[in-house]
């Protein structure tokens, strides 16, 4: 019943239905877990004589007059009525909404909802949300706001979620055992859904929110720790020794390995010769040197009779890496086999590299996602590596595992994550760290300022693309939706294109373009042909253009400090000076410091543990795409001790029960069975 499709629901017709699914809403219970982003509170009825100027408020108010309309044009009418409480008159105007002109009767009573506007003595409200007192839902308590595509309303996804809370509540059941409820003060299932809903007051809201991340997150590290613990049972890896190669590398590296990439290699030699497969995540800063470190794993592999492989998840990274690895060898005088293979290789050309690669005549192939269709098979490929793990999922990476017996897997991330938080989210892996940086990186000059300034940091943008150099400028992060965050990038794009920046080339680069798109934007900013590129935050990932040295992030207080920090590392790759420049539009002294402490230091671990400090841990969640549910938890965890709590709860299952037996972790059981691929838990 819960899984009753959406477009069966009462006033849903196939039009509607589609509207949902596009917000991932196939059925009732996906509905039912679509939880507002925001809330509005209507509990409190003001005084009309208290409101102020553009606040939003609740009035309860007797319709004093008949309204009059007036047809302005064939487009426009007004109604226009008054209306008072024990304490002042109010009118009230409404815009093209003729129907209400019967309802508004004489001495009835209203509630509206809505913003205030005082000209002098008079009090008036423009479209405020109305309901008669006698047929109200939405007055008198919190009313949710939902995350929204375009033409579905607010109103109508709330209605529609009240209809399904009552028709089908009764179906929701407790995924979690009793006894976890009751050890850890949690919510059944269907309370918790409700008052994430409607919730009745803030401390219904705060333990429904911590049922359902509870929930969630244990779910989801079952999930990652029985894969993991599948693979080590499992045994039966490649035991890969040889570091001839290597070693030739080595003796001809232009600098020497920092003590962390030093530490690090020697994790991966230890794996790379168990008979184990490894499975290992690196996590380093941008720019901590993850590259050569994943070059010398490769090179063991090959050596010791195997092929390797990496992943990338667009093609201009995949490139560089094929580049740069090319570069290595030839330095070295190592030669081999390497290809590249993306989306837009011929097809003649792929099938030639499909061909090698099954007959063992590529020894390394570098590429994109390409890499993990069904149709590139290697001949003994004893290590898998990917990069900017952030992009590709669990699934992805048994995809790739499964290109072989076993093959080593290497996970390249350069998200800073705090320890205590990156045992949970990378549950599945083993974690080494690169928390040093090479020695002599030139440091990035990084400045916070205020809004009313921004046109000086334009101006020092212009200055830079006079003496050859190019620049970023990223768009305000808008957390409601992708659609919106696109409009305001390219009105700002618009406006800079016209105005300040009228006589150079600018960009733009969102998340709804094609790959293809992308790429042929990103390449015009290499060549240079661009001097400018505007963009939403989809430039975080990777990209290496050393000739651009300004970072301008606006509105950079939305973002988190990790997501700031990322951005800034798209510059400062090159010989010259860089400079990042976040605008500051908010007054705040919360978020002066927040700002202040990317001014304070590059280092990104350290920034990760203030982001965690001061936004809490949900942010962190939402950096890493499992790849086995859309995991939309960032907004409900806001507390670590959740976190560890779940941690404890699942070290303890798994130690004590670990295939999960007896009647009351059925459901949980159920549940993660249903989230991951079943082939990669152990459950019997
Ligand atoms: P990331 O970790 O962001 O992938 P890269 O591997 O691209 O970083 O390395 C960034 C730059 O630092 C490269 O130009 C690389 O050659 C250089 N590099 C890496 N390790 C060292 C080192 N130990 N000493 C000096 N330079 C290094
Ligand atoms: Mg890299």
């Amino acid at each position: 019943m819960i899984n009753t499709n959406v477009k069966y629901l009462k006033g849903v017709g196939p039009k509607r239905a589609l509207k949902l699914n596009r917000l991932d809403i196939y059925t009732v219970e996906d509905l039912l877990n679509y939880f507002p982003t925001k809330y509005e509170d209507r509990r409190k009825i003001s005084n009309i004589i208290d409101v102020e100027n553009d606040i939003k408020v609740l009035l309860r108010v007797k319709i004093l007059k008949p309204p009059t309309i007036r047809k302005v044009n064939k487009k426009m009418s007004i109604i226009k009525v008054i209306a008072s409480d024990d304490t002042s008159y109010i009118t009230i105007t409404f815009f093209n909404q003729d129907f209400l002109f019967d309802k508004l009767i004489l001495n009835q009573y209203f509630y509206l909802f809505g913003k205030c506007k005082r000209i002098g003595s008079n009090i008036e409200m423009i479209n405020p949300d109305i309901e008669n007192v006698n047929e109200s839902v939405k007055s008198g308590r919190i009313m949710p706001i939902y995350a929204l595509t375009n033409s579905l309303t607010n109103n109508e996804l709330t209605k529609l979620i009240m209809q399904c809370m009552r028709d089908y509540s009764a179906y929701i059941e407790n995924i979690l055992p009793n006894e976890i409820i009751d050890k850890y003060n949690l919510l059944n299932k269907k309370d918790a859904i409700r008052y994430l809903h409607f919730p009745p007051d803030g401390k219904k809201y705060t333990l429904a929110k911590k049922t359902i991340a509870f929930e969630k997150l244990l779910v989801l590290e079952i999930g990652l720790l029985s894969i993991k613990s599948k693979l080590n049972l499992s045994g039966e890896g490649i035991v890969q020794t040889n570091t001839s190669l290597s070693d030739k590398l080595f003796s001809n590296l232009p600098f020497k390995l920092t003590n962390a990439q030093l530490r690090v290699v020697d994790e991966i030699k230890l794996d790379m010769q168990s008979n184990k497969p490894m499975n290992r995540l690196i996590q380093g800063d941008v720019g901590s040197g993850k590259t050569i470190v994943a070059i010398i794993a490769m090179l063991i592999s090959v050596s010791s009779g195997y092929q390797a492989s990496m992943m990338a998840p667009t093609e201009i990274l995949a490139m560089q890496h094929y580049q740069t690895i090319k570069e290595y060898l030839d330095k070295s005088g190592i030669s081999l086999k390497v290809e590249f293979l993306s989306g837009s290789t011929t097809k003649k050309k792929k099938t030639e590299i499909l061909r090698m690669v099954k007959n063992n005549e590529i020894d390394i192939l570098i590429g994109t996602h390409a890499l993990i269709e069904k149709n590139v098979e290697f001949n003994n490929i004893g290590l898998a590596i990917t990069d900017e793990q952030h992009r590709f999922g669990v699934r992805q990476r048994a995809m790739l595992s499964n290109k072989g017996k076993n093959p080593d897997i290497l996970v390249m991330t350069a998200t800073p994550i705090p320890r205590t938080l990156a045992l949970m989210i990378y549950g599945d892996l083993d974690i080494s760290i690169i928390d040093e940086m090479p020695p002599n990186r030139q440091q990035i000059i990084t400045k916070v300022i205020k809004g009313n300034d921004k046109e000086e940091a334009y101006e020092f943008i212009k200055k830079r693309i006079y003496e050859g150099r190019q620049a970023y400028i990223v768009a305000p992060l808008i957390e409601e939706s992708e659609t919106m965050e696109l409009d305001s990038a390219s009105e700002i794009y618009e406006k800079l294109k016209n105005d300040y920046f009228k006589e150079f080339n600018l960009g733009l680069l969102h998340g709804k373009m094609t790959n293809k798109e992308k790429d042929e934007i990103m390449d015009k900013f290499y060549n240079g042909e661009i001097n400018v590129l505007v963009s939403t935050t989809v430039i975080e990932v990777g990209v290496d253009v050393p000739n651009s040295v300004v970072m301008l992030i606006l509105n950079a207080e939305r973002f988190g400090l990790a997501q700031l920090h990322q951005l800034r590392g798209r510059v400062g790759r090159g010989q010259y000076q860089s400079f990042c420049i976040l605008v500051n539009e908010s007054k705040s002294k919360h978020s002066k410091a927040r700002m202040q402490v990317l001014q304070d230091t590059n280092n990104g671990f350290l920034i990760a543990e203030e982001d965690l400090k001061i936004r809490g841990p949900g942010d962190f969640f939402g950096s890493r795409q499992h790849g086995v549910e859309k995991y939309n938890i960032e907004n409900l965890i806001q507390d670590i001790k959740i976190v560890q709590n779940v941690q404890l709860l699942t070290k303890d299952l798994l130690t004590h029960n670990p295939s999960l037996i007896g009647e009351e972790y059925k459901a949980l059981k159920d549940k993660i069975l249903k989230l991951f691929d079943k082939e990669n838990i152990v459950f019997n």
